[in-house]
């Protein structure tokens, strides 16, 4: 079976090609990157244009790697939440467009769950049920996933999502965005006992909070500003760096003794993260439970992901028609 798998819900036109659920045969990304760089942020208005440019292009681009022409398609997948509401309605009507056209089923895939699936693709022995930590621009989850379509939310952030915290940060240290994979680099350099930032959320609870760190941060800055004290960046990165993964390491595996689940898996964005896969690994290393993640082209945005989550769905029957809407604040599980 092969699907036709579009992502377009925040700054990547990504398509790709999946036969039976784990096989990419291509994973077409292109990127905006560059030019919300300029800004410090994505900007919605533009990125929306810019799926419109590109999308049809990166349609080709991707039957074209496989080898495959449209007809060769069985099921189209596409995201149609969370993401920006412009962005996500580009990719949704070329999906619809395709799938009338060709007369082929359509699947609406939720783009977490896009996330949590990019596991499968690099593991091909990975089956639920696990414990997945989604760690993403716009999300912080601790998901139950207790087959391939069903989800339990145990743990959530109460305000800013990790990779947001990431970000907001880098921009603090004039660094461009995303932030994320400068501020990782940086921490490797620095000595993250230099600095004490705090950790939020030790209460027993699953759930998390970043802006508290954030504002820490900020402050140590500013002060470092005021007093006309030089930064040490890399100080600075690695100390916030080990705040961020010390409590995500640390409620993960706590959850995961507590309900006995014996898989952990990463995703997301911040899943690239050499800092929280490190100190992941060896936590679970001493707590006995098997950790997963999958490769850096697959915890950022991508197509491979949807269409690896669309196989599973259309496998249990779901079906979208010509009324699929773009639903920028999607629940997880939530069809
Ligand atoms: P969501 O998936 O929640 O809708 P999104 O799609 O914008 O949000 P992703 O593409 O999953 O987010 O991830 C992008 C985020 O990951 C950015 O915040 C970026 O800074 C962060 N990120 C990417 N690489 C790294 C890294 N090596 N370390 C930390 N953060 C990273
Ligand atoms: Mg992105
Ligand atoms: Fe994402």
């Amino acid at each position: 079976l092969t699907i036709l798998a579009i992502e377009t819900s925040c700054d990547e036109t990504s398509v790709a090609v999946v036969r039976n659920g784990r096989e990419v045969l291509a994973n077409t990304i292109s990127t905006q990157i560059a030019l919300h760089e300029q800004y410090g942020g994505v900007v919605p208005e533009i990125a929306s244009r810019m799926h419109v440019e590109k999308i049809n292009l990166v349609i080709k681009e991707a039957l074209k790697t496989a080898g495959l022409a449209l007809d060769d398609i069985d099921v189209v997948g596409v995201t149609y939440g969370p993401g920006l509401v412009g962005a996500l309605l580009v990719g949704v009507m070329a999906a619809k467009s395709i799938a009338f056209a060709k007369s082929k089923p359509l699947v609406g895939v939720h783009h977490i769950e896009g996330h949590i699936a990019a596991n499968y693709i690099a593991h091909p022995e990975l089956e639920p049920p696990f414990l997945c930590l989604v760690v993403s621009g716009g999300h912080t989850h601790l998901v139950h996933v207790k087959d391939y379509t069903t989800y339990e939310i145990m743990g959530r952030t109460r305000d800013d999502a990790a990779g947001e915290a990431y970000d907001k940060v880098a921009r603090a240290m004039s660094l461009s965005y995303p932030g994320g994979p400068k501020i990782d680099k940086l921490a490797k350099e620095g000595n993250k006992e230099a600095i004490k930032f705090p950790r939020a959320m030790q209460d027993g609870s699953y759930d998390f909070s970043f802006s508290g760190l954030k504002s820490a941060v900020l402050n140590y800055i500013n002060g470092c500003k005021m007093k006309d004290e030089p930064i040490n960046v890399a100080d600075v990165a690695a100390a916030f760096q080990a705040s961020v993964t010390d409590v995500l390491v640390g409620k993960t595996l706590q959850l995961a003794e507590e309900k006995n689940i014996p898989k952990i898996a990463l995703a997301g964005g911040v899943a690239a993260n050499q800092g929280l896969r490190e100190a992941m690994q060896k936590a679970c290393d001493e707590k006995g439970k098997k950790l997963y993640y999958p490769e850096l082209i697959l915890c950022t945005d991508n197509a491979a992901m949807i269409g690896c989550a669309a196989y599973y769905e259309y496998l249990k029957g779901t079906r979208a028609d010509m009324s699929l809407n773009a639903v920028p604040n999607l629940p997880i599980g939530g069809r």
